[in-house]
């Protein structure tokens, strides 16, 4: 990222916060939410480290802030896996402490970005979800173009709030891909393509273009956007290490 945009982002710094809720999600997914420390604030795009006491030990994961920074609480939305560390985050009780380090990460929109574009798809949105939403809050009248991967229409996180601003907004343009519609869907089916993307906008049309998630993920987008022959420089991208 550019050397101006990290002179934008706060120092991190260690703080003991308490759990405060698990908010709706959708199936095999959570949102939980932590009280914010007085003074706390972050880039949208930026993650923070959670440090939990596990059934396998204490254990540390970045999670990307999918709030925006004028919420209220602390917020991340993570994959249900199973794992030591997923079940620890659902086993804790209003007022539990845990250990946040943050905020942390330079994938944040350049400041003179006026036209972003998001190749995302299930938790990927995270990034995505913090910076629409602080856009959307701002009223800063960033145009938007997301591209949003899900199974089905019942496995799309924060759809409700994405449909909503695509439809209040006139500068906020919502597709989603579903890999696996009811018959009824009307909207985009499979992958995520570069003909999905022309469908909608022209890839070279000024806008900045953002891919976030897992491992997986941003390796199929980046053929997406070589199709479309985005320059490098037109293009953030951070990947959810951890996931396969
Ligand atoms: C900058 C950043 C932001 C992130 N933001 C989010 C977010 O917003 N939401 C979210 O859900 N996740 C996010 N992640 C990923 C998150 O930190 C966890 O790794 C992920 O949720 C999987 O955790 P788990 O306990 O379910 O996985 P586990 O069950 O522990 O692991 C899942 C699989 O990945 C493998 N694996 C574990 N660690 C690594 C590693 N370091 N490198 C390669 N393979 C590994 C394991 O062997 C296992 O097969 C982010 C990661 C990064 C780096």
């Amino acid at each position: 990222m550019h050397s101006k945009e990290e002179a934008r982002t706060p120092a991190s710094a260690t703080y003991d916060v308490a759990f405060l809720e698990r908010v709706g999600a959708v199936e095999g997914t959570g949102t939980f939410r932590f009280a914010k420390p007085t003074g706390y604030t972050f880039v949208p795009g930026q993650f923070l480290s959670l440090t939990l006491a596990t059934r396998d030990g204490e254990q540390t994961k970045p999670f990307t802030h999918d709030e925006a920074p004028g919420d209220p609480y602390i917020e991340i939305t993570t994959r249900l896996s199973g794992s030591a560390f997923k079940d620890a985050l659902l086993a804790l009780g209003s007022g539990d402490v845990v250990r946040v380090n943050g905020p942390r990460g330079r994938m944040t929109l350049p400041q003179d970005v006026r036209k972003a574009a998001f190749l995302v798809g299930g938790v990927g949105i995270t990034p995505a979800r913090a910076i629409i939403r602080d856009a959307v809050q701002r009223g800063s009248g960033l145009q938007v173009a997301l591209f949003y991967g899900n199974q089905n229409e019942s496995s799309i996180p924060f759809r409700d709030e994405f449909d909503g601003y695509g439809t209040a907004h006139a500068e906020i343009h919502v597709v989603h891909v579903l890999a696996d519609p009811g018959t009824a869907w009307k909207g985009e089916r499979g992958f995520i393509t570069a003909a999905t993307v022309r469908r909608h906008v022209d890839p070279l049309d000024g806008w900045h273009w953002v891919v976030t998630g897992p491992p997986a993920m941003i390796a199929a987008m980046g053929s997406v956007l070589e199709e479309l022959a985005v320059p490098g420089d037109r293009i953030s991208t951070e990947s959810f290490a951890g996931y396969k």
